[in-house]
């Protein structure tokens, strides 16, 4: 847990979300201003910074992370229509919140590249 941390907030529970998923070492909730008609997040409960910041002991969780995502995209119905998956890293890629997520954005078509 690191203090000030939104999503560290939500994994202790300090914080609400609407969680779809929780394991023992990741969860995924409802993002809160979703881009798509499926906006979910995967995160992982310990605090990641950043893609930059996983480590070789964090390469099982972030397999099973993606594995979890593409499970939920399957239960959720989209699995065949299609989804994208998006890891925003520091500035220019736009990230906001500083512990690691998984966006998982389905439910319309989305253009390639993006803007
Ligand atoms: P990023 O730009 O990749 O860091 O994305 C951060 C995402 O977190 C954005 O899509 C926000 O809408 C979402 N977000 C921020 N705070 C919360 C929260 N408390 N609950 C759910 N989603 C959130």
């Amino acid at each position: 847990m690191t203090d000030d941390c939104v999503f560290c907030k939500i994994a202790e529970k300090q914080i609400p979300a609407k969680v779809v998923y929780e394991d023992d070492l990741f969860l995924a909730f409802e993002d809160l201003d979703p881009k798509a008609p499926l906006h979910l997040l995967f995160i992982p409960k310990k605090h990641i910074s950043t893609l930059n910041d996983i480590s070789e002991r964090d390469i099982d969780l972030a397999g099973r992370m993606l594995k979890a995502v593409s499970s939920v995209a399957v239960s959720k119905g989209i699995g065949e229509t299609g989804y994208r998956v998006v890891i925003n890293c520091n500035r220019d890629g736009g990230q906001e919140v500083f512990h690691l997520h998984f966006h998982l954005l389905g439910g319309r078509a989305f253009g390639w590249p993006p803007g």
